[in-house]
């Protein structure tokens, strides 16, 4: 199992489900192959299911232990929960709990939740199937959101579309409002024990990056700023499921540009195992080096 450190914080990747997803031309609108093409060092099976074509993501928590609190770092997918829209997670049933349980957190250990952005993979397990209602999966949590992100979901769901967001806006976030354990705040947010959100908008309007700062070690937990390693050969590459295309390209060609110069260590959302590492320049373009 890997554990990363962050000076004193220790960081466990939990994993929902790691393989092939989506199709790089439908995930990106602005999927040209011919960059694939000459950039032959992408084209491996970590990155593409060669049975598939699809990119491999990986769905996980971070479980961020800082001595003083259990922080979860967004919530993944969830058990039960309806995605006709997304066939491959309608109602699953993974072994998330047994694996919390595995790197040492029962669900009444963990003290706050954080949501990078509220997108049906990152808020399941915020709540759980309990004899036909959705409650909170950790009853003494303080589930912390961004107030901008949280507005314009509400929103979105009050317009009544189908939508993995706004089913999971309704099953995954309004239990936790209605159980009182929500905590609305500012997308700069900096919480007490070396942890503070920045605003990365664009992928969702109130999306934010999560900075971990113990000693002189830091680390940025990513969210969905970067989703696969193709948009580290082309930045501008924004996905489907971005609300504003142009903001998240804006958003994602600064921090890459940043991340790439300062070195910063990195746990973005969905790269595969081991996950954590650091963006580098090749030539006109980037790579990851995986820790
Ligand atoms: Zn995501």
């Amino acid at each position: 199992m890997t554990i990363t450190r962050i000076g004193n914080f220790e960081v466990h990747r939990v994993s929902e489900y790691e393989g092939p997803f989506i199709e790089p031309h439908v995930f990106f609108p602005d999927y040209d192959p011919a960059v694939l093409k000459a950039n032959p060092d992408m084209a491996g099976p970590r990155l593409v299911d060669p049975a598939t074509g699809k990119l491999v993501f990986s769905f996980h928590s971070f479980v961020v232990k800082t001595g003083r609190h259990t922080i979860l770092i967004d919530s993944c997918i969830g058990n039960d929960k309806p995605r006709p829209t997304r066939p491959q997670f309608h109602q699953i049933k993974s072994p998330f709990l047994a694996d919390l349980a595995a790197v040492g957190v029962k669900p009444e250990e963990v003290d706050f939740v954080m949501c990078t952005h509220l997108h049906w993979d990152h808020v399941g397990w915020n709540t759980r199937l309990t004899n036909g209602q959705w409650v909170p999966t950790f009853p003494n949590a303080r589930y912390i959101m961004a107030r901008r992100e949280f507005e314009h979901w509400q929103a979105f769901q009050k317009r009544g579309e189908e939508s993995p967001h706004a089913r999971a806006f309704e099953d995954s976030v309004l239990p936790v409002v209605a159980s009182g354990q929500s905590v609305l705040v500012n997308d700069d947010y900096a919480f007490e024990d070396g942890l503070w959100f920045e605003p990365a908008p664009g992928h969702t309007p109130g999306n934010v990056v999560i900075h971990a700062r113990s000693g002189e070690n830091r680390a940025v937990f990513l969210g969905d700023v970067i989703h696969h390693q193709f948009q580290l050969m082309q930045p501008a590459w924004s996905t489907l499921a971005c609300t504003d295309r142009e903001l998240s390209k804006k958003t994602r060609t600064r921090l890459i540009e940043e991340y790439a110069e300062s070195g910063m260590r990195l746990l973005p959302g969905h790269f595969p195992a081991p996950t954590a590492g650091k963006i580098v320049r090749k030539g006109d373009a980037f790579r990851y080096a995986f820790e």
